[in-house]
């Protein structure tokens, strides 16, 4: 089994918080969609598993129209074993949702969108730079069941400067009902306007009080809600996880095709260059593992604590053990005690994991077990 991940790297604007890979000129996206399909034919014979998930991801994949999302799902079927519950995500902007368009990618094979709402509220909307309002991205949520869609996501910005907790609680309750939210803290990452300005003394990060309150805001409206705290930014409402990051988490093996985008078969890592010319040209030559790193033993132990630990399942030591040798779950234990005392972890049925109303401190705890 493995999952499948595209990169889109094209936008109609750069937001100032954003530090994905991706650009406002579109005019080799035709060659860059082709070099997308070489790629996949490429890899064919390191991944002939089954594809259990598949996303579209950007930048800005909804600027793709639906002949083109077909022409990529129909290449990966020609090429590869797609399950037949394959979930197929899509990334999309409220800038570009209409039923016939949302029908037009449902026809097409999509069958989960995750829509950029980010905020209900028009001055944050504007704040984040984004190029639609509350009215629009409500209307995304609708067009897209209208068009068929069982399996929706919304994307929720929190820890921004001026964004009050009745604000966010306002736009939590109104998204209450969508099967999956993401939630996600605004950081100011350096390679932004956002971060150039908080580098000027522009722009300040919210204060520690105002993360934890608005953390714990949608930890308990969404939980009273009926979702499961899942994952450190992800809220689901019966069971509708998302399967394609739960193999991130989970350590399945995933090829990323695209500029910028990463793979990993469960021995190495690999990523191709955040650039679409160097990527495309690298594509023609046919040259395969751009920018690889084989992980080690002591690499693989942290990113197993690191990916599980993210999730309320935590990590199972039983399966750490087997993988891992005793000695290191040994070890494992003897540091995560004092954790336990302080209940920032918890043992149960042989599992060990964060309480999702402690996700916040995640990093911390897991560098304490590292
Ligand atoms: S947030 Fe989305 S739309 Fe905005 S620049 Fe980043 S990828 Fe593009």
């Amino acid at each position: 089994m493995f999952s499948l991940y595209l990169h889109i790297p094209f936008c109609k604007r750069k937001c100032p918080y954003c530090d994905f890979y991706s650009q406002t000129n579109q005019e080799d996206k035709e060659r860059y969609l082709s070099a997308v399909q070489k790629e996949l034919a490429l890899y064919a014979e390191h991944f002939y598993d089954e594809v259990v998930s598949i996303y579209f991801g950007g930048g800005t994949p909804s600027l793709l129209n639906s002949a083109e999302i077909g022409a990529l799902l129909n290449c990966i079927a020609r090429i590869y074993s797609v399950s037949t519950d394959c979930e197929i995500t899509l990334e999309s902007n409220p800038e570009q949702a209409s039923v016939a368009y949302y029908r037009a990618l449902y026809n097409a094979g999509i069958n989960r969108l995750s829509i950029g709402v980010q905020s209900l509220d028009n001055r944050i909307l504007q704040f984040l730079g984004r190029g639609h309002n509350a009215q629009e991205a409500l209307y995304a949520l609708e067009y897209a069941q209208h068009a068929g869609f069982r399996r929706i996501s919304a994307d929720v910005i929190y820890g921004i400067p001026s964004l009050s907790t009745s604000t966010l609680e306002a736009t939590l309750r109104t998204l209450v009902g969508i099967e999956h939210i993401s939630a996600y803290h605004l950081t100011l990452e350096e390679a932004t306007a956002f971060g150039r300005m908080h580098a000027r003394g522009k722009l300040k990060e919210v204060d520690e009080e105002t993360s934890i309150a608005h953390f714990n805001l949608c930890n308990e409206l969404l939980g009273r809600a009926g979702y499961e705290h899942y994952e450190i930014s992800s809220f689901a409402q019966q069971s509708g996880y998302s399967r394609h990051n739960m193999g991130y988490w989970f350590d399945r093996p995933y090829l990323g095709v695209g500029a910028a985008a990463h793979s990993y078969d469960g021995r190495r890592r690999w990523w191709n260059h955040s650039n679409i010319q160097s990527y495309m040209n690298t594509i023609t030559s046919g040259s395969l593992f751009p920018n690889q790193e084989s992980l080690n033993e002591e690499e693989r132990w942290e990113e197993w604590l690191l990916t599980h630990l993210r999730t309320q399942w935590g990590l199972n030591l039983a399966e750490g053990e087997q993988r891992f040798g005793r000695k290191r779950i040994e070890t494992l234990i003897i540091k995560s005690r004092p954790l336990l005392q302080s209940q920032l972890l918890q043992e149960e049925a042989g599992r060990l994991y964060i309480p999702p109303n402690h996700f916040l401190v995640a990093d911390e705890v897991i560098r304490e077990l590292c």
